[in-house]
């Protein structure tokens, strides 16, 4: 089975060519970034307009790197929730004209299940069940992959995302947007023990995730330490904020792995590319046994890729859209 993926959630406007879930074929991402780096963050009517002006050229180019027509493609995918629903609405209707005009099967896929299955494109033998932390832009969820499609959601953010820690934090110390790549660059010059910074639990729940607490104490700091007149340094900042996140997370995950017996555990979401927090899973899964899995940097954050992998177990469940898809901008896992 061939796929054609389409993404346009947030910033990124991106197509892809999966056969069999697997095998990647073209991964063609055009970024907003630079557009949106001017106003600190992304500006959704920005986002959509940008994406309308690209989509076309994008998904040409991935055919034409997959060395396939629309001829050869079996299905579209496409991202249909949850994002920013102007952004949204521009891949869902390209996919719509597509799948209508070339009378092919409509797979509505949700972007955090890509985020996931995001990870069976380079590793062939993972396969359900396995544990999952999804730290991305909007979400950090804990997460038990019990089959393809099917999620049970251990723990999630009570607060701020990891990704949009990192992004504040960043702008808190005038490293601007996209925060998490600027602070994991700046954080290798730093002391990730020269300030304490709070590890965040809530309440008794072992599993949710609660990081505005630890985004207010690096606030705290730096007033603290413009208030007395002491040097900030960045780098230390950085380093410090970035290994009480890695310390959360390890805690979490390596809680779920003992409870459930994991043998499997997977990241995925644009957090999921930093080099620390991969390094510090990575080495607390080898600890116990556990096989680790992680996609590629460049499948962790948005790509269209990763949503031709969902798209396929999606197709084999039987999972069809008809015209009358929608985006859905807060769509939860587990309803899709
Ligand atoms: P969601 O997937 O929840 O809808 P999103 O699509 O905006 O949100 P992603 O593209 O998955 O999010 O990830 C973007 C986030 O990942 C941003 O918050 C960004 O700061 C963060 N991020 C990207 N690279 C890194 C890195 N190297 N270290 C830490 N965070 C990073
Ligand atoms: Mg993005
Ligand atoms: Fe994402």
């Amino acid at each position: 089975i061939k796929i054609l993926a389409i993404e346009s959630s947030c910033d990124e406007t991106a197509a892809a060519v999966v056969v069999n879930g697997r095998d990647l074929r073209s991964n063609v991402i055009s970024s907003q970034i630079d557009l949106h780096t001017l106003y600190g963050g992304v500006v959704p009517e920005i986002a959509s307009r940008k994406h309308i002006e690209k989509i076309n050229q994008v998904i040409e180019q991935a055919l034409k790197e997959a060395d396939m027509t629309l001829d050869d493609i079996d299905a579209i995918g496409v991202t249909y929730g949850p994002g920013l629903i102007g952004a949204l609405l521009v891949g869902v209707a390209e996919a719509k004209a597509l799948a209508y005009a070339r009378n092919l099967p409509l797979v509505p896929v949700h972007h955090i299940e890509g985020h996931i299955s995001a990870n069976y494109i380079e590793n062939p033998d993972l396969e359900p069940p396995f544990l999952c932390l999804v730290v991305s832009g909007g979400h950090t969820h804990l997460v038990r992959v019990l089959d393809y499609g099917k999620y049970e959601i251990l723990g999630r953010t009570r607060d701020d995302a990891a990704g949009e820690a990192f992004d504040k934090v960043a702008r808190a110390i005038g490293l601007g947007y996209p925060g998490g790549p600027k602070i994991e660059k700046v954080s290798h010059e730093g002391n990730p023990d020269a300030i304490a910074f709070p590890r965040a639990k809530v309440g008794d729940d072992v599993y949710d995730f609660s990081f505005s607490g630890l985004k207010s104490a690096v606030l705290n700091y730096l007033n603290g330490c413009r208030m007395k007149g002491i040097e900030i340094v960045q780098a230390d900042v950085a380093a410090s904020f970035q290994k009480a996140v890695t310390d959360v997370l390890v805690d979490h995950a390596m809680h779920a792995v003992e409870e459930y017996h994991a043998d499997k555990f997977a990241i995925a979401g644009g957090v999921a590319s930093n080099g620390v927090i991969r390094a510090a899973i990575e080495e607390a899964c080898k600890a116990r046994g556990v096989k680790f899995y992680r996609p590629s940097p460049i499948l962790c954050t948005d790509n269209a890729a990763m949503i031709g992998a969902a798209a396929y177990y999606d197709f084999l469940a039987g999972k069809r859209a008809g015209m009358d898809l929608n985006a859905v901008a807060n769509l939860k896992l587990g309803e899709s």
